[in-house]
């Protein structure tokens, strides 16, 4: 027996009918968490599924002790969730970070006009997509808008069955011979990134845009809103169809925002199968990972610093910001992202030695970012270590990976933005293929063990 290579197996090799069963219930259950298209519905149904399950908002809890279990809502597009631990805090605490943010089409502040007839909306895109997969697919519209009495109306259309859909025209081949002569990245221009929302003239002599005209009628009939009201509304337009099995085993999950909605599933699932716990276990979701980590609901934000301090001086009277930074430095994180996996139609990109595969487990990422390691928090080696024998212990399946070969592109993730508390962390996530397109495919085999990965970290 050779003992002496490193050889990866297949999961599907490893586990028992018993494992298989319990994976296809994890991943049915996941596939219906992906109904939530946007940061805002991830918010809300994660805060559902944290108070079914025991958790309380913190600022209902004047003293913590340990097994409590909390939750802090942030602008509502942002969420943490805490296990207290049996264990001094000061020890540190375990953390899982993803983001609920996926690329996607935001309506333009003023957007609604009409041309040849029929009323469109201009759009602004948000985080890094290609622009053709974006075309000729059904889209639906979630977001805010406020109405004259200052009341806020949830938009949600489009993703049931009885629903309008929208959709963003494209040429025709029999006249596209120009169009498919440009390159790839300029053959669709984000300025005719435009959605079909309305065909109908209103029959009034006095209304010069008929089309518009109508539409806003419909809207003020709905919801009481009129075309000004737009401009300080947040509407967001994602793909129309639901998540699916994918391929004769139904090996895949197919849909849109996996990236990075399956990180937050299996972190979800984590902390909410926590009881007793060590040390604090926190999963903290956030927000705008995808344009950079911005904003107040970013990781960037003081948020997750301030939940901290709120936690602390609720288990401990004597506390200052010596006690703080000491938890911080002595704690271990996750960043819970997704990454590529080796696509058989372009392993040209791929250094398959050190790529990342479906169907082979939670894929850890050492360092990301890009030319020379360039924006990368680059893990060291006795945390690589520690985790992965933590991993080990746990049967946990893992591998380890770079997204695709060096200076041939690359990418980051909120890891580095962890690193400024002095944490050590590191990208632990599952590696998915058509990444930021509308309909993204991930492994239930991946699904599920890197579920195992993050619940293993927690029970640490
Ligand atoms: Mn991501
Ligand atoms: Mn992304």
């Amino acid at each position: 027996m050779n003992k002496l290579e490193y050889k990866k197996k297949h999961i599907s090799t490893i586990l028992t009918d018993e494992e298989v069963k319990k994976m296809n219930e994890f991943c049915l259950s996941y596939k219906k968490f992906l109904g939530n298209k946007t940061e805002r519905e991830c918010v809300k149904d994660i805060v559902r599924i944290a108070r079914e399950n025991g958790f309380v908002d913190i600022d209902t809890i004047d003293k913590l002790k340990p097994n409590d279990k909390v939750y802090v809502v942030n602008k509502n597009k942002n969420v943490l969730m805490c296990v207290v631990g049996s264990e001094d805090i000061k020890n540190g605490i375990n953390l899982i970070v993803s983001h609920i943010d996926s690329p996607r089409l935001d309506l333009k502040q003023n957007p609604l006009y009409e041309d040849n007839d029929m009323a469109l909306l201009k759009t602004h895109y948000y985080g890094g997509i290609k622009k053709y997969q974006w075309t000729c697919i059904p889209l639906s519209m979630h977001g805010v808008i406020y109405n004259k009495n200052n009341e806020v109306i949830e938009i949600n259309i489009g993703d049931n069955e009885d629903d309008e859909v929208f959709c963003i025209t494209d040429l025709l081949p029999h006249l596209a011979k120009d169009q498919l002569q440009k390159k790839l990245v300029d053959s669709i221009e984000a300025e005719k990134l435009n959605v079909l929302v309305g065909g109908s003239l209103i029959d009034d002599e006095e209304i010069k845009d008929k089309v518009k005209y109508s539409i806003l009628k419909i809207l003020n009939e709905r919801y009481g809103i009129v075309e000004k009201d737009f401009l300080t509304a947040e509407i967001e337009l994602v793909p129309a169809f639901n998540a699916r099995e994918v391929g004769f085993d139904k090996s895949f999950i197919g849909g849109y925002g996996q990236d990075d909605r399956v990180c937050t599933y299996d972190s979800l699932r984590s902390i909410i199968d926590m009881d007793n716990p060590k040390k604090t276990c926190i999963s903290l979701f956030v927000d705008k990972e995808e344009i950079g980590s911005v904003g107040n609901t970013g990781m960037k934000s003081n948020f997750f610093y301030s939940c901290v301090c709120d936690i602390i001086s609720k288990l401990d009277d004597k506390w200052n910001i010596n006690t703080v930074n000491r938890i911080l430095s002595n704690s271990m994180c996750i960043s819970a992202d997704v990454t590529n996996a080796s696509d058989p139609n372009y392993k040209n990109v791929d250094d398959k030695k050190n790529t990342n595969y479906i169907g082979y487990g939670a894929a850890i990422s050492k360092f990301t970012g890009s030319r020379g390691k360039s924006g990368a928090s680059d893990a060291n080696s006795e945390f690589l270590r520690e985790l992965t024998n933590i991993f080990d212990r746990n049967n946990v399946v893992w591998q380890i990976g770079e997204l695709g070969k060096v200076d041939i592109g690359g990418g980051g993730t909120i890891a580095m933005y962890i690193t400024d508390y002095n944490m050590d962390v590191i990208d632990v996530g599952v590696p998915i293929l058509s990444m930021h397109s509308p309909f993204e495919i991930a492994s239930k085999y991946d699904i599920y063990m890197t579920y195992l990965a993050y619940i293993s970290l927690f029970k640490n």
